[in-house]
């Protein structure tokens, strides 16, 4: 019954109020999510906000749909900004290997891995241009939406964090993608991010690799002695 309110409710301000967002000349082509080209609409209807047109991916568009239809089905609100960080954390997900080439590798690294013969030519040809096209799409900044003349404010980059040259949707994410990449144990990985604060990632992840194979007690045992010295810092 509340579902069935908020479908129509959504409708009839849908009806009311009149959308407009102007797409860049120079974007014309791209999906607003990840500046690919554009195949579909996206078109974003809830009972709070304007309806949005947003010109978007196939990918990016099953995306957005499938977080809205979930959105609404639940009766919860997601902003559009909600539905961008859902597009962008499937992104992160699906070029997870290609993300993690650029956390293993520089470029002249890879070039220089004298993998150009045998079964591993074709994984150094291709390597780093995966890893080039998965973050241009991850970190793609979209055109300003802007309803009736007025700037919808930008919630997705006051969450999103950047780390390394990538964007990802939000801390949490990126120590995911970290923890997952580098084979480091999740939990401890936040503690350490916690104890070390958010401005110290790469701090965090040079002390987690430390002790990468080590057992829980050990680990334990590493974050009391990490306590303990930012305490006597911090006196
Ligand atoms: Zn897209």
């Amino acid at each position: 019954m509340k579902e069935k309110l908020t479908t129509n409710k959504a409708a009839s301000n849908a009806a009311l109020l009149h959308i407009t967002t102007e797409t860049p000349f120079n974007k014309r082509h791209d999906c607003w999510f990840c500046g690919e080209p554009n195949q579909y609409v996206f078109t974003y209807l809830n009972a709070f906000e304007p309806q949005l047109s947003l010109p978007s991916c196939k990918e990016c568009y099953q995306v957005a749909k499938k977080s809205m239809s979930k959105a609404n089905y639940e009766g919860v609100h997601h902003s559009i900004w909600t539905i961008k960080s859902d597009v962008k954390h499937y992104l992160v997900q699906y070029y997870r290997k290609d993300l993690a080439i650029g956390i293993n590798w520089t470029k002249i690294e890879l070039e220089e891995s004298e993998f150009e013969q045998g079964d591993f030519a074709g994984f150094q040809r291709s390597a780093w241009f995966m890893f080039e096209l998965a973050k241009a799409r991850v970190n793609y900044i979209s055109w300003p939406l802007i309803v009736d003349g007025i700037t919808v404010p930008d919630e997705y980059q006051e969450q999103s964090f950047n780390f390394d040259d990538v964007v990802y949707p939000n801390i949490e994410q990126a120590m995911q993608h970290y923890a997952n990449t580098l084979s480091l144990s999740l939990d401890y990985f936040r503690s350490v991010v916690e104890l070390l604060g958010d401005e110290n990632f790469a701090k965090a992840v040079r002390f987690c690799r430390l002790l990468v194979a080590a057992n829980v007690f050990e680990r334990q045992q590493a974050l009391r002695q990490l306590r303990i010295e930012i305490t006597s810092l911090n006196r």
